[in-house]
């Protein structure tokens, strides 16, 4: 838990040339300290720059200020991810998937080559501020290659839904026709705080991996 409320740099459990030759030492403090601090820093000004306006009841735009902090967050996320997904060749970098991981890449993808393969077209031809990412689904078991194309899908990645409302139209047309503003003023006449609470809770206590 980040007590002051605000996010910080992670430490690398590594050090600097110590991915070296395969990453730079240059490489890796710029986009460390530089490219990851970027996304640090812009996430906490914008949480201060909402704090203050609803300290005041000025005007933000909630919109752009969303979207600006879903791509700050979602690429301070991917980042506190990205490190500890390496490690120093030979020392805990490179090699073979081990144990239950290993188990279950074979199960899905017949071999640890083919998944190398899929996994690395998945990366070559992601878009945008692009990742490739591996995911499991813990419904079905099944790990699932994510290509991620852009930080700001107004999406942070893992992020559990407390309250959800849905705006396509047909949530709402036959009742409100082209007036959503009026749907949405309804909805807060409806909304089940004690599930919303509940789901809260959930989260708070559950050992989930987020930021
Ligand atoms: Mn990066």
């Amino acid at each position: 838990m980040e007590t002051n409320k605000l996010y910080s740099l992670p430490e690398l459990p590594y050090g600097y040339k110590d991915l070296e030759p395969y990453i730079s030492e240059e490489q890796l403090r710029i986009h460390h300290d530089k490219h990851h601090l970027a996304y640090v820093n812009g996430a906490n000004a914008l949480l201060k720059k909402m704090d203050e306006a609803r300290q005041s009841n000025a005007e933000i735009d909630v919109k752009a200020t969303l979207k600006e902090l879903s791509f700050n967050l979602g690429g301070h996320k991917l980042h506190k991810l990205f490190w500890p997904t390496m490690a120093p060749a030979g020392k805990g970098g490179g090699g073979m998937p081990k144990g239950k991981l290993a188990d279950a890449i074979n199960a899905e993808f017949g071999s640890f080559d083919r998944f190398k393969m899929e996994f690395s077209k998945a990366a070559v031809s992601a878009e945008g501020s692009g990742w490739a990412a591996l995911t499991l689904s813990k419904l079905t078991g099944r790990p699932i290659i994510m290509q991620i194309e852009k930080h700001n899908v107004n999406v942070y990645p893992n992020f559990r839904i407390l309250m959800v409302l849905d705006v396509w139209e047909h949530a709402y047309y036959l009742d409100y026709k082209n007036e959503r503003p009026k749907f949405v003023d309804a909805f807060w006449n409806i909304v089940n705080w004690d599930t919303v609470n509940t789901r809260f809770e959930e989260v708070s206590e559950c050992s989930c991996a987020t930021i």
